[in-house]
């Protein structure tokens, strides 16, 4: 499994190949879940134990659809990689993003992002659990090839508080902490979980 460059269109596209993936899978978004304390915050758990935040690295599958929307509801439309956050030193690929969340503490804020490549994120081995299930936000849509990386990547107290201290409310409205954002597990219902 690797990231490669689109050789389908002048644009630089990420896709990701390999793996558990048969086909191209084009890079849409990456977002973070968390926990309103360091002991809770990933939305899965290996072995009952829980990581302090998860990052999720979004595709969708640009060989067989034709949008992110139209992926979105096929069950083989979109395949999301899962990086668990465990508490250690401070990590500085993260602090790029960290930096930059004061700008956008209030809800509907943006800033501009640059240069910057999701798989700087990324732990050594890319070793990973994989199985088919859903997304973790309403619709909730059965669509979701998972890939979830075995090898944590690490963060730190101050770094996690950073994405405590965003808030669910815009600016000049009461303030209110987007203290926790994690769906918790759900039940396999007989799912298979494979490893590579
Ligand atoms: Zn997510």
């Amino acid at each position: 499994m690797q990231y490669s460059s689109s050789t389908r269109s002048s644009a630089k596209r990420r896709v990701l190949i390999g793996g558990p993936l048969a086909g191209t899978y084009r890079l849409r978004q990456i977002h973070f879940h968390w926990g309103s304390s360091d002991d809770a915050g990933s939305e899965h758990a290996v072995d009952g134990m829980k990581y302090a935040a998860e990052l999720h690295v979004v595709h969708w599958n640009a060989d067989r659809y034709s949008s992110f929307v139209e992926a979105a509801r096929q069950p083989d439309g979109l395949a999301v990689m899962a990086v668990f956050l465990k508490i250690g030193e401070c990590n500085p690929q993260l602090k790029k993003i960290t930096d930059r969340l004061d700008a956008i503490r209030a809800k509907g804020k943006r800033a501009l992002f640059t240069n910057f490549d999701p798989s700087c994120l990324l732990p050594r081995s890319l070793d990973y659990w994989t199985y088919f299930g859903s997304l973790t936000v309403p619709p909730l849509l059965e669509s979701v090839v998972w890939i979830v990386l075995r090898e944590p990547i690490s963060v730190c107290s101050e770094q996690l508080a950073k994405f405590r201290s965003l808030l669910c409310t815009g600016e000049g409205e009461t303030a209110c902490y987007l203290l926790r954002n994690y769906r918790p597990p759900q039940p396999l219902k007989g799912r298979e979980v494979r490893r590579n």
